[in-house]
């Protein structure tokens, strides 16, 4: 389909030239609906559809509409998007994202391959020390029959004869300052410079196909909940030569049944019985690096923190790591046997001077 010479763009929307943006708005959307491509298969129907896109595009921006009132096709740039205001077709895929909630239709310039999205599940040891990982994505890479070339192997691929394979075509304007010669994407063959007279039978055609892909991951040590790895270059293979996407890992840090984290600190709580703070002691504490003492003076408060330096979560991507924090939790009894209440008793009158307890009620 070779495209006629650019329309007047109040023509195409079929709008005066002073309409006003919302009349410039709903004609646009009804023309857009009724051509798109999804919709109208007719011959012809995904060109009309560009060029009812294009139009919108300038005469929906005000800085557009004056360029082009004033100068024509030429105030705009070209199809090819390298006209002097930089701007043209590249709006294009936003307005239809927008209206459609679609991927715009495959242009043939280069573009990256998508990126690919998912996640590992670390336990907390694994995140706060590093770890290797293996990781499975589905990659869209090139076909393995036809090698992305898109055409039955030893079908015949002639030369596009409309752009005689250069993949591009001329395209003369006229403009209130004479001729312009634009350089768009040959219609034709959409840029790949051969007709493809047999599409390759594995591929329909497309070029690609989806494989299973499993990746060694080196997670670093650090890692926290959420964040993410990025690997570059393990995504989807690119459009027309251009560079694969990226695999973005995030990372799913499961809780640990008795270690909390906070920044690179890890949080311990350590519970110890009212003889144990009054008397002191010594206790092993389970850390990131195996168990430490921990030594409780005598005479410890409730709430007492012991700081057990660089036992903590290595820095992620830095030196070092933080420290891990028990916190001290003195525990009441809460069953006492007949000799421990015996005990008790005692001493609350060793801390009362002599006094008795508690007067026992009279029945
Ligand atoms: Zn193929
Ligand atoms: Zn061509």
């Amino acid at each position: 389909m070779i495209m006629a010479v650019k329309r007047d763009y109040y023509e195409v929307l079929g709008i005066s030239r002073n309409a006003t943006p919302e009349e410039i708005k709903k004609a646009f959307r009804g023309l857009a609906k009724e051509h798109h491509p999804d919709r109208n298969h007719e011959d012809g129907s995904a060109e009309r559809f560009k060029e009812i896109n294009e139009a919108y595009e300038v005469l929906s921006d005000e800085n557009k509409r004056n360029a082009y009132d004033r100068f024509g096709h030429a105030g705009n740039g070209s199809q090819d998007f390298n006209g002097f205001g930089g701007f043209g077709f590249n709006g294009f895929g936003d307005i239809f994202d927008a209206f459609f909630g679609a991927s715009a239709e495959s242009e043939t310039s280069a573009r990256p391959g998508s990126d690919i999205h998912t996640r590992i599940t670390l336990t907390f040891e694994e995140a706060a020390l590093g770890c290797e990982k293996e990781v499975t994505v589905n990659r869209v890479v090139s076909c393995s029959r036809c090698h992305g070339s898109r055409s039955e192997p030893g079908s015949k691929t002639p030369r596009c004869p409309e752009c005689d394979g250069r993949g591009r075509v001329q395209r003369v304007q006229q403009s209130l300052f004479g001729r312009f010669t634009n350089i768009v994407t040959c219609p034709r063959c959409s840029g790949e410079g051969r007709i493809i007279e047999q599409p390759c039978s594995e591929c329909r055609g497309s070029g690609k196909e989806r494989r299973k892909h499993t990746i060694n991951v080196n997670v670093p040590a650090g890692i926290d909940n959420g964040n993410a790895i990025r690997l570059s270059g393990e995504g989807d293979v690119g459009e027309h030569g251009g560079p694969p996407g990226n695999v973005y890992i995030t990372a799913q840090v499961q809780p640990h049944e008795y270690f909390q984290r906070e920044g690179f600190d890890v949080h311990y709580k350590l519970e110890i019985n009212f003889a144990q703070a009054a008397l002191g002691c010594e206790i092993a504490v389970p850390t990131l690096y195996g168990e430490e003492k921990v030594k409780v003076p005598a005479g410890t408060q409730s709430g007492a923190i012991f700081k057990l330096k660089n036992k903590g979560i290595r820095r992620l991507q830095r030196s070092g790591q933080g420290d891990q924090l028990v916190n001290l939790r003195v525990l009441t009894p809460e069953k006492l046997t007949k000799e421990q209440k015996q005990l008790f008793e005692d001493l609350l009158e060793s801390f009362n001077g002599g006094k008795p307890a508690r007067k026992k009620a009279k029945r």
